[in-house]
């Protein structure tokens, strides 16, 4: 019997209404936000969707195929931007909506780029490291005639890294018969890579809880934290609120989750997690599952994993006073009206995790000038990328008297709109 991939989920799942969802969000944003109608008109679907099947020769001799995304949302703004995911719950549904936030999210930062995403749907935990070569290789093989530096340019997502980016560029550069390092970003350093690229994405939420800090008036020494999800996203932000003195009093992984209430030695946790493939259990420390994070008494939680985790279900419970959202759509719409009716501060995934294509630029940047930056030029920037844009957001929340996600996605429609309606709207070719 031949290893044939099972049907796809999207038309079956539950997640095939979630870029309704995600969409629906938007036309709420755009109430308040001054847009031409056909703004929203140009952005309610992807401009290109592509969906490959990727043969992949297994160690064993076996055949197997796999389901293989890109989502080119919008690149009125600059080339399409946005990660590669490897994950078994990948699927059409979940990279249109993970497009249409990354074309959000480069708007809110004023990064120089429109939105794309992709996705394998496959559990690499799977596949062995030589298969996964293959893998990368053969979905750069599938695409490589729609990416490029000025086209679209993909980077790391969950499961992916550097080294998946190595072996995409690689590909290319077969496939292209020329370096073109530009073409995807979150490379190795000193294979193209930017310093700064690997903690981006917690760094630049890092530097956003900085701002909070400043306003609220709070010490980190007693600020509690939780963490859910421990991959790129969530280890870097808890090791760098840890070295500045910040409670990190729970992470949690795919399989559960630790809790001290005194607080984690995160590195140690890290270095553990990095060793053993799974989160140890320290001395004074107890397990938890993920769903009982969610509900911690802390101060800041910080969802760092997946979609559609803070729910109508559970967002009563949050005790939390601040989400950070380090992941992609972790809060739903209902738990975001729950969540700003009760008081708590929703910093919007398109602002607080906007550090790691902020870095991407800069790596982009490098790339075509050929000139290298320090590590202290990287993180300036986007310390003060990613202050101008908090303060942008917070100030319009605060004065339009909206969750900062509508705020967020109101300034970013606005970026859109100058974009899209530049060579005029029907009001101009009315007037003939
Ligand atoms: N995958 C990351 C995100 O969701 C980074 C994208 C990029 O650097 O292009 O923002």
């Amino acid at each position: 019997m031949p290893n044939l991939p099972p049907p796809s989920s999207a038309a079956t799942s539950a997640d095939a209404d979630l870029f309704a969802r995600s969409l629906a969000r938007v036309v709420q944003a755009a109430q308040h936000a001054r847009i031409d109608p056909e703004t929203l008109l140009r952005l309610s679907a992807p401009a290109r969707t592509i969906e490959v099947s990727i043969p992949l020769r297994r160690d064993d001799g076996s055949l197997q195929v796999f389901r293989g995304y890109r989502v080119q949302y919008d690149d009125s703004r600059g080339p399409y931007k946005g990660g590669i995911r490897f994950h078994p719950r990948v699927d059409l549904a979940e990279v249109k909506s993970l497009a249409l936030w990354m074309t959000l999210k480069c708007a809110v930062v004023d990064v120089p780029f429109g939105g794309g995403k992709g996705g394998i749907e496959v559990d690499p935990r799977q596949l062995s490291t030589a298969e996964l070569e293959r893998l990368s290789r053969g979905y750069v093989r599938a695409l490589a005639d729609v990416l490029g530096v000025d086209r679209d340019v993909p980077a790391p997502d969950v499961y992916t890294n550097a080294r998946t980016m190595a072996w995409m560029a690689d590909e290319y550069r077969v496939i292209a018969r020329r370096l073109e390092p530009g073409m995807i970003t979150g490379k190795p350093v000193g294979r193209g890579g930017s310093l700064g690229r690997d903690d981006a994405t917690g760094r630049g939420g890092y530097y956003v809880l900085k701002e909070i800090e400043a306003r609220r008036g709070w010490s980190p020494a007693q600020v509690r934290v939780a963490v859910q999800g421990f991959g790129n996203a969530g280890q870097h932000i808890a090791q760098l609120l840890h070295e500045d003195g910040y409670r990190v009093v729970a992470v949690s992984d795919s399989k559960g989750g630790i809790l001290q209430p005194d607080g984690l030695d995160v590195p140690a946790v890290a270095a553990h997690k990095q060793a053993q493939h799974e989160l140890p259990l320290p001395r004074g420390a107890r397990r938890l599952g993920n769903a009982d994070l969610l509900q911690l008494e802390v101060d800041v939680l910080v969802p760092a994993a997946l979609e559609d985790q803070l729910t109508e279900h559970n967002a009563e419970q949050v005790a939390a006073k601040v989400v950070l959202e380090l992941a992609n759509g972790p809060t739903t719409g209902p738990a975001d009206a729950i969540l700003h009716r009760r008081g708590v501060l929703v910093v919007p995934d398109v602002l607080a995790n906007a550090g790691g294509v902020t870095v991407s630029w800069f790596e982009w940047l490098q790339n075509r000038t050929g000139e290298p930056w320090s590590l202290a030029q990287v993180h300036e920037r986007l310390r003060a990328c990613m202050r101008t844009q908090f303060q942008a957001v917070h100030e319009r929340a605060t004065t339009q008297g909206v969750p900062m996600r509508m705020a967020a996605y109101g300034l970013a429609l606005e970026r859109l709109d100058r974009a899209l309606g530049a060579g005029g709207t029907a009001a101009d070719f009315a007037r003939g």
